[in-house]
């Protein structure tokens, strides 16, 4: 059976220092995220399980923790890659007429994440996605690790918000996490997953309508 794995950092857990501790880093990466790696592959046992014996009862249940515990897997595995000990600093290329032209600029989009981020109720994520039906970059606050999500949307940046991303070094300043963050966003990284979100192809026609400036050749849609 294909199995969930815990990808290694590409950076040591004290790199990020000071803007997110070497302690954090460990917990939050060699507890918090296998737990949730664990927990994925348990699922999927137990699922499997369930078909063998032809008993279907607790399907909905499992697959709930299926989604939840892979979404947690995912969500933290492109948190690890969004940041770097050299990041910081802004986007540049076509990322950042991406922002303008969705955003405004890249100020109003950070205003804009930053804000998702910090109204978060409970427990959750803020994400910067691709969304493929209109073309388009969004945010998106997710509950856990999977609710609200925009179905088809890819994240190419995403905060984590639950109280084991910050705690222990900011106590309840979630507001000076969420300001040291940025000293951490590897551009690169984000960059590179919306030039390959572009290529994402849904197989839709005609469900969205995108109008052009007069005087430019229509896009061709990226479904
Ligand atoms: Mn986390």
């Amino acid at each position: 059976m294909n199995r969930y794995l815990l990808p290694d950092l590409f950076y040591d857990y004290g790199a990020l220092e000071p803007h997110l501790s070497g302690k954090i880093m460990e917990l939050h990466h060699d507890k918090h995220h296998r737990a949730y790696v664990d927990g994925a592959n348990r699922a999927m046992e137990e699922l499997l399980e369930e078909r063998r014996a032809q008993n279907f009862s607790e399907v909905a249940w499992l697959e709930r923790l299926v989604a939840f515990n892979v979404s947690g897997h995912v969500l933290h595995s492109i948190f690890w890659q969004n940041l770097s000990p050299d990041g910081g600093g802004r986007p540049n290329g076509e990322l950042l007429t991406a922002m303008k032209r969705d955003f405004g600029s890249f100020e109003v989009f950070k205003k804009q994440i930053v804000s998702v981020a910090s109204t978060i109720m409970g427990s959750g994520w803020a994400a910067l996605v691709w969304d493929p039906i209109l073309g388009r970059l969004a945010t998106i606050q997710i509950h856990d690790h999977q609710s609200e999500v925009i179905q088809a949307s890819t994240p190419l940046l995403v905060i984590d918000v639950w109280e084991h991303a910050y705690y222990l070094q900011y106590q309840t300043d979630k507001a000076k996490y969420l300001a040291a963050l940025w000293d951490l966003w590897h551009w690169d990284d984000v960059a590179q997953r919306y030039a390959h979100a572009q290529r994402l192809n849904l197989g839709l026609q005609g469900v969205a309508q995108i109008p052009q400036p007069a005087g430019r050749p229509s896009l061709e849609l990226p479904l």
